[in-house]
């Protein structure tokens, strides 16, 4: 089912969702199972899987020379996708990214994707590897989630790459795209970022999941901008509890988003880590019942590769 059938059959009931990442390589999809495993009790409507892009890195040889190897720390996206179909017949939903991959090879993944019954996608242009300063794309891949959301469109309609194909199936996707009620850390100004978000609205996308934030009046004023300019589709916030007292500086450096005085003041005020989870917790709970009350279509929660802290936090909130 896709995701924007759950959000109209939802009838103004907020859902759950979750999102994971691929395992480290080496570890066996038991691991996706174990932390799946309890969040199934909270009935999630769909699972989001990540993508993760090849990292370059360097490994001293014996005569003293360092040699690059590309390596995927997290593959299997696609194939966790079709396990968690066939293991809870649950609708998962790939991210696919524009950077690293042709548009050839992204229509190469999606005749797959299509093959193995997934039909939700969350359409995203990737950050920049390491070693590049700034996002470069594929030669001949796209430079925007834009571009992908209109080649996805295109499939919908049964425009493919090769016009010379006959007798083409069109595909019959589902999409999401990305959000920042804090503004993307490109853009020059939230303006800027809500006039690309609307275009990819236009151009076919069926639904919004935003950026982790930690200030819901940021979500509320980002669904009014939104709403503003025309953006209809349904808006899901992203959640994430912050557990650590390290996650104060690192979630605003890699996520850009700024951490309330109240919350950094009551972390500040603990003695443990195991208090910084426990205000962390709390947070997102008093975030999650807020936002819920408010009638978010859903509340999609990024796991970070741990069930606890979801499952007592749903606990909870559903
Ligand atoms: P875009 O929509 O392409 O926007 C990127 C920037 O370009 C923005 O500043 C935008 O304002 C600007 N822009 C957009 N279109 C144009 C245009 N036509 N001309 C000029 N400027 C334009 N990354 C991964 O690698 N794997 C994942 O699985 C993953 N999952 C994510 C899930 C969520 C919910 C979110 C919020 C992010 C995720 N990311 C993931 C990170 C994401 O790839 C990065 O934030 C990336 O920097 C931007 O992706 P985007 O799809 O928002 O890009």
């Amino acid at each position: 089912m896709k995701v924007i059938d759950h959000l109209q059959a939802s009838a103004g009931k907020t859902l759950f969702s979750v999102e994971i990442l691929p395992p480290l390589k080496g570890k066996s999809i038991e691991s996706i199972f174990n932390i799946l495993d309890p969040l199934m009790g909270f009935k999630p409507s769909f699972v989001d899987v990540t993508y993760h892009r090849e990292e370059y890195v360097y490994k001293k040889r014996e005569n003293g020379l360092l040699e690059k190897f590309s390596i995927r720390k997290r593959p299997g996206t696609v194939s966790i996708c079709a396990a968690i179909l066939n293991h809870y017949r649950v609708d998962p939903v790939p991210h696919i990214i524009c950077g690293g991959f042709s548009k050839e090879e992204t229509e190469n993944a999606l005749v797959e994707l299509s093959y193995l019954g997934i039909d939700n996608l969350l359409l995203l242009r990737g950050d920049a590897i390491k070693s590049e300063n700034a996002f470069e794309p594929h030669p001949s891949g796209h430079h925007y989630a834009l571009d992908l959301v209109k080649q996805v469109a295109n499939m919908n309609k049964g425009i493919y790459l090769d016009e010379d194909l006959q007798d083409v199936t069109p595909s019959d996707f589902c999409t999401g795209v990305a959000g920042y009620p804090e503004k993307h850390f490109e853009s020059p100004n939230l303006k800027s970022d809500l006039r690309f978000l609307k275009a990819k609205i236009d151009a076919g996308a069926d639904y919004i999941v935003t950026q982790m934030f930690f200030d819901n009046q940021k979500f509320f004023d980002f669904v009014d901008k939104c709403r503003e300019i025309g953006i209809t589709v349904p808006i899901i916030p992203g959640l994430k509890p912050l557990t650590t007292s390290k996650q104060t500086t690192v979630l605003p450096k890699i996520f850009h988003v700024d951490l309330p005085e109240a919350l950094a003041d009551e972390i500040d005020k603990c003695k443990s880590e195991k208090e910084v989870k426990e205000v962390g917790i709390e947070w997102c709970i008093q975030q999650s019942i807020e936002l819920k009350k408010a009638g978010v279509p859903c509340l999609h929660y990024y796991t970070m590769g741990s069930a606890e802290v979801t499952c007592r936090i749903a606990g909870k909130v559903f």
